[in-house]
C-alpha cells in the first residue's frame, strides 16, 4: 500500500492538511475562549460599578443598611447574585450562596489589599466573582456579584463540539479530495508505464504518446521517446552487424566445408589432400582476419579496448608494411612506391597503426589493374603527419564514398577483390585513426583513382 506514490502523497498531504488544521482550530479556540472570558469579566466589572454608584447616594442620606437591601432587591437581576459589605461586615447580600463562595474564594480580603476590582472563580458552585472597593464618606464597602459560569462554559463547549466533529468531517473530504487529485495527477504517470510496458526489443518503434510536450510528464515521455530512438538505432546496428557477420562468415565456412566434405569421400594423392589442405587454410586464414577485425571493432565500441601507446617511427612502420605490400603489388604488376622525407617520430598503438596502413595498401593494390601506380607519402607538418595512399584504380562511385568506411560495406559484389575482402578494411583505418584522435578522409574519381588521406595529431598520444 505504502509503494504507492498516490497514497504517500494522500498520506503526506493529510499528514499536513490535518496538522495546520489543528493548529488552526487551538488557535482559533483559544482566541475565542480568550475573548469571552474577558467580555464576561468586563460586564460584571460594569455591573458592580453601577451597583457601588447606586449605593453611594445611599450612604450620601445617611441610609446605609436600608440602602445595601435596597441596592441588593433594586439590582436583583436573573442569575447574578450581589452582596455589600462594610470591611468584613455584611450589609445586604441577594442569596446565601452569594456570602458562600465570597467565604470561599476569600475575595474581600484580596480586594482590601490591592484596592484594585478582584475577579476570583469558585470552582465548587461554578461561579464567577468580583469585588469592587468603594470608599464611601470614610469608610471602605465592598461590593461583590457574581454570575454562574454555566453559559459561557456551555458556549465553550460547543465551540469545542463543532471544532471536534468539523475537524475530522474537514480532514475526510480533504483526503478524498487529495486521493482524486493525487489519482487525476499521476494518471499520465501510470499512462506512460503501460504503454512503455508494452515497449520490447520486437516493437522498439513503438513511441510514448505525448499529450502536451511542455508539461513535466510531456518532458519525460519525450526523454523516453528519444532514448527508445537511440536503443532501436543500437538494435539495428546490432542485428545489422550480425547479420552481416553471418554471411561473411559463412562464405569461407562452406568452401571449408565443401572442400573437406570432398576430400573426405575420395582417395586421393598426397597432392590431392595438399591442395585441399591450403585451400583450407586460406579460408581460415580469411575468417580469422574477420573475426579479429570483428573483435577489435566490437572492443572499441564497448569502449573496452585500451591501447597500449609507444614511441615509434611512423616512417619506420609505414616503410615496412609498403615492403611487405610489394609481395602483393609485384605480381599484380602494379607499381608501388614510397616517399618519406624524415624521420616522424610519433605516440601511438603499433599494431593498430599498421593495420591501417596494411589495409590501405591491400585495398589500394587490389583495386588497381595491372599496370597501375600505387604511391605512399607521409607528409609531416608541425602539429600533425598525414599519410597519402593514392592509385590510379578503378576509383569509386560519388554515391558510395560516403560509405566506404561503414562496416561490412562493399561498393559492388562484382568488383569483390579476388581474397574475398571483407568489407571490414575501412572500418579498422577509420577506428585506428580516430583511436589516436585522427581522420581518414578519400578523395576519388571512378576510372582514374583514389587518394585516402589519414590525418594524425603529434601531440597527442592515443
Ligand atoms: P574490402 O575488404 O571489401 O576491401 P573495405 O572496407 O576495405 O572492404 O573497403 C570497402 C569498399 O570500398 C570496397 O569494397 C571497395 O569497393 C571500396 N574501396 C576501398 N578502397 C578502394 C580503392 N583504393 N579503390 C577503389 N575502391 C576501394
Amino acid at each position: 500500500m505504502f509503494n504507492s506514490i498516490r497514497v504517500r502523497l494522500t498520506l503526506w498531504y493529510l499528514l499536513a492538511f490535518g496538522a495546520l488544521l489543528a493548529g488552526f482550530s487551538a488557535y482559533v479556540y483559544s482566541a475565542l475562549s480568550q475573548d469571552l472570558n474577558r467580555q464576561f469579566d468586563v460586564s460584571l466589572l460594569r455591573t458592580a460599578h453601577s451597583m457601588a454608584n447606586y449605593f453611594a447616594e445611599f450612604v450620601e442620606r445617611k441610609n446605609v443598611a436600608a440602602g445595601a437591601r435596597e441596592t441588593v432587591l433594586e439590582l436583583q437581576l436573573e442569575r447574578l447574585g450581589t452582596a455589600i459589605f462594610r470591611e468584613d461586615e455584611l450589609l445586604a447580600a441577594s442569596a446565601p450562596d452569594t456570602v458562600a463562595a465570597v467565604a470561599s474564594t476569600s475575595i474581600l480580603v484580596s480586594s482590601r489589599t490591592s484596592r484594585e476590582p478582584v475577579f476570583a472563580t469558585d470552582s465548587r458552585s461554578g461561579k464567577r466573582l468580583v469585588a469592587v472597593t468603594a470608599p464611601l464618606d470614610g469608610v471602605n464597602y465592598e461590593v461583590v456579584v457574581l454570575e454562574p459560569l454555566a453559559e459561557l462554559r456551555g458556549q465553550l463547549a460547543r465551540m469545542g463540539r463543532i471544532i471536534f466533529v468539523g475537524l475530522p468531517a474537514a480532514l475526510i473530504l480533504a483526503v478524498g479530495g487529495g486521493f482524486l487529485l493525487a489519482r487525476k495527477s499521476l494518471q499520465p504517470v501510470v499512462t506512460i508505464s503501460e504503454q512503455a510496458a508494452r515497449i520490447s526489443a520486437r516493437n522498439l518503434d513503438e513511441r510514448l504518446k505525448i499529450a502536451n510536450p511542455k508539461d513535466e510528464l510531456g518532458k519525460l515521455a519525450g526523454v523516453i521517446n528519444s532514448l527508445l530512438s537511440r536503443l532501436e538505432t543500437s538494435f539495428r546496428i546490432m542485428r545489422e552487424f550480425m547479420a552481416d557477420a553471418s554471411h561473411e562468415l559463412r562464405t569461407p565456412l562452406a568452401i571449408i566445408h565443401g572442400e573437406s566434405e570432398v576430400s573426405l569421400s575420395r582417395d586421393g594423392t598426397a597432392y590431392d589432400y595438399r591442395g585441399s589442405l591450403a585451400v583450407i587454410h586460406k579460408q581460415s586464414n580469411r575468417m580469422a582476419r574477420i573475426v579479429s577485425d570483428m573483435l577489435a571493432l566490437a572492443r572499441a565500441d564497448a569502449g573496452k579496448q585500451q591501447l597500449i601507446v609507444e614511441e615509434l617511427y611512423l616512417n619506420d612502420l609505414v616503410e615496412e608494411c609498403c615492403r611487405a605490400a610489394q609481395a602483393l603489388a609485384v605480381p599484380k604488376g602494379v607499381q608501388l612506391t614510397y616517399e618519406s622525407s624524415e624521420d616522424v617520430s610519433f605516440r601511438g598503438n603499433e599494431e593498430l597503426l599498421k593495420r591501417m596502413a596494411v589495409n590501405l595498401l591491400d585495398n589500394a593494390i587490389n583495386y588497381t589493374p595491372s599496370g597501375g601506380r600505387v604511391s605512399v607519402k607521409l607528409a609531416s607538418e608541425p602539429a600533425r603527419v598525414r599519410l597519402i595512399v593514392a592509385d590510379t584504380g578503378i576509383g569509386i562511385p560519388p554515391e558510395c564514398v560516403d560509405r566506404v568506411f561503414d562496416r561490412f560495406y562493399r561498393v559492388d559484389g562484382s568488383r569483390t577483390r579476388a581474397d574475398g575482402g571483407s568489407g571490414l578494411g575501412l572500418s579498422i583505418v577509420k577506428l585506428a585513426a580516430e583511436s589516436h584522435q585522427g581522420s581518414v578522409d578519400v578523395i576519388s574519381q571512378v576510372g582514374h583513382g583514389s587518394t585516402f588521406t589519414v590525418s594524425l595529431p603529434l601531440d597527442q598520444a592515443a
